[in-house]
């Protein structure tokens, strides 16, 4: 029954010989769940084809950029635009001051945005400001969160140092090349453990800068913030003195237009972008408080720049993205595809009597291979990553493509159907036979 993945492995043995493990992005080589990655030719809608023609339904979109789904008619009208004027002038344009009001009219509290070209160098652009506004040192960070691989963030992180592509996850750091000394910097706490980050706080409080978290998070399978967590946050960061730092890259314009900030009532001090905001293309952006943000170079002393940062082809898809979300929000459709996903999963699971615990928030949803809830990072790596790899490989071998790792989110966009639908929970009953 296994579609044909001749020419994936033929370019994966040429990709190894010119290209560290055939990939650009260690999560990419199916590490965690063995088998040969897909090469994939082009993507239309819902569906990714690979390069030996099968068509996968596609629950990675591009792990949460294409949440309109891929070469949305808008999102290509706008780059081919863009492209007629001109690829990179290295000075301001009209298209950054439009995202950027746009950004600001969905994050009321960012008075002022900074655009770069990736996830990673927001986080590490607002970890900066951090330090440079409060004059402190430390940083906090959450055990399983991931923000990027900036030296300081690769302290017990998420996402693919989860599944052994590099260091160790229970080490501090959890990659080589990290030096201890960045690393004592990052103060790790357990995420939904108010009395842990207090216990953090009351030691180390008058030198923490900030605190980073993910709102909702994907990086570990996606887990959920309870209320006394947040509350915990707020109340801390200010009464010490912090800043606090909501890291919406994975779920700023998807959870909600405002992201999880609209969706939780969330009052960070700074806020990083990335993925959505770039509509496929590389960006990430950083902002907030006129006061914090003027720290930044040219008007203050916190050093920050970007030879491509405010790329025009980069603005054009990200304003293209922003325009049609705000025009037409699908935030009410992916919450209903996400509900009917999510029940009709849970249905057959229980019917097969295979133990799972399914988490989601809008179109972010993990299924753990795990008896009982998980709400900690803890009890998501108990997950039975076994039965995970079987579940993956009986899906991708019927055409529906899920994230090849336990400790991922999948992403749904507006252009899955009702028939995706269900053609998702039909092939999981077939796959089940095999757990
Ligand atoms: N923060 C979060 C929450 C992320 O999910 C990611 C990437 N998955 C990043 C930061 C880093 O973004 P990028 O890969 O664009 O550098």
């Amino acid at each position: 029954m296994s579609l044909s993945t001749r020419r994936s492995e033929e370019l994966f043995s040429q990709a190894q010989q010119v290209i560290p493990g055939g990939v650009n992005s260690p999560v990419r080589a199916f590490k965690a769940v063995g088998g040969t990655p897909r090469f994939i030719a082009r993507a239309q809608g819902a569906y990714l084809w690979d390069a030996d023609g099968n068509q996968l339904l596609d629950y990675l979109g591009s792990w949460g950029p294409m949440i309109l789904g891929h070469s949305h008619p808008a999102v290509v009208a706008a780059i081919e635009q863009a492209l007629l004027e001109g690829l990179s002038y290295g000075a301001p344009t009209e298209r950054e001051v439009r995202l950027a009001e746009q950004v600001r009219e969905a994050y009321p509290m960012a008075d002022l945005v900074r655009f770069v070209s990736s996830g990673t160098e927001a986080t590490m652009s607002a970890l900066r400001l951090a330090r440079g506004y409060t004059g402190r040192d430390l940083i906090v960070k959450f055990r399983g969160n991931y923000h990027g691989h900036a030296d300081s963030l690769l302290v017990q992180a998420g996402s693919g140092l989860l599944t052994g592509a590099g260091g160790t996850a229970r080490s501090a750091p959890s990659s080589a090349g990290v030096p201890q000394a960045f690393a004592e910097l990052t103060l790790v706490a357990d995420y939904n453990d108010p009395e842990g980050l207090e216990s953090l706080f009351q030691r180390y409080g008058e030198q923490i800068a900030a605190v980073i978290f993910e709102p909702v998070v994907g990086n570990a399978g996606v887990l959920v913030p309870t209320r006394a967590f947040l509350e915990a946050l707020h109340r801390l960061t200010r009464q010490y003195g912090a800043l606090l730092i909501a890291d919406e890259v994975m779920t700023g314009f998807r959870l909600a237009r405002g992201g999880a900030v609209e969706l939780l009532g969330l009052q960070p001090d700074l806020i990083c972008w990335g993925k959505i905001i770039g509509g496929g293309l590389p960006v990430g952006a950083y902002g907030g408080r006129a006061e914090v943000m003027q720290q930044i170079a040219p008007l203050g002393p916190v050093y920050q720049a970007g030879t491509l940062s405010g790329n025009p082809l980069a603005m054009a898809a990200g304003l293209a993205t922003l325009k049609t979300l705000f025009q037409n929000p699908p935030y009410a459709q992916l919450e209903a595809y996400g509900a009917a996903l999510e029940q009709g999963l849970q249905a057959l699971f229980a019917e097969a009597g295979v133990p799972v615990a399914i988490n989601r928030v809008g179109s972010m949803i993990t299924v753990f291979f795990h008896e009982g809830p998980v709400q900690t990072y803890a009890e998501a790596v108990a997950s039975d990553t076994k039965r995970f790899k079987v579940f993956f490989h009986g899906l991708l071998e019927r055409g529906v493509y899920w994230p090849p790792s336990q400790f991922e989110a999948a992403f749904f966009s507006a252009a899955h159907s009702q028939a995706d639908l269900e053609r998702t929970l039909a092939v999981v009953e077939q796959a089940m036979r095999e757990l």
